[in-house]
């Protein structure tokens, strides 16, 4: 079974290649940012409480995020494998999906850490902004502050998953499906 992560700052790309790994190695696509806006576009409670920390760039508890991966996985059990896109952000985060990975005998295949720098983040972002309407992408204000915490919180998993051996970095500057190619160079078939 094929467990990725797609890893990088707010903007990367994620999202974009995380769908067409999905779709070629047949991965269930989890991404706790759309789960998230499912829940607020839904106006349940957690919707609610979760919708004023996604616009002001916050993370959203690590018990939350969690609790909605964990169902994520037991409502697919016969799946080939999971792409986890925006997860984890914390290191409690990653232990925790460790711990739900390895409690059904699975692990991670591989990280793929998007390296794109801060000023071309800022264009896709505001870019973004203005074709989908997202609250969090039309500041610049918020999108400091989710740099801010993607530096502070998010990238130390980088060294995390370096040391368990399985991190590979690729440029993620240029066309979509250069990308995509130098990103399935590094998943094993
Ligand atoms: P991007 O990849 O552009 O940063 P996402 O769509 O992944 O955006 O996430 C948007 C917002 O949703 C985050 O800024 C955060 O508030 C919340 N969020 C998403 N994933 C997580 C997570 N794993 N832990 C905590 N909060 C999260």
């Amino acid at each position: 079974m094929l467990n990725l992560l797609i890893f990088g700052p707010p903007g990367a790309g994620k999202g974009t290649q995380a769908l067409k790994i999905a779709e070629k190695f047949k991965l269930i696509h989890i991404s706790t940012g759309d789960l998230l806006r499912a829940e607020v576009a839904a106006g349940t409670e957690l919707g609610k409480a979760a919708k004023n920390l996604m616009d002001n760039g916050i993370l959203v508890s690590d018990d939350i995020v969690v609790g909605m991966i964990d169902a994520k996985i037991s409502n697919n059990p016969s799946a080939n494998g999971f792409i986890f896109d925006g997860f984890p952000r914390t290191l409690p985060q990653a232990e925790a999906l460790d711990n739900l990975l390895s409690n059904r005998g699975l692990s991670i295949t591989v990280t793929l850490s998007l390296e794109v720098d801060e000023e071309e983040l800022y264009k896709r972002i505001s870019l973004r902004g203005k074709m989908s309407g997202r609250a969090d992408d039309q500041d610049k204000n918020t999108f400091l502050k989710r740099m801010q915490v993607y530096t502070t919180e998010t990238s130390p998993l980088k060294d995390y998953y370096k040391k368990k051996g399985v991190l590979v970095s690729i440029n993620g500057i240029g066309e979509i499906d250069d990308i995509f190619n130098s990103l399935c160079k590094e998943i094993p078939a």
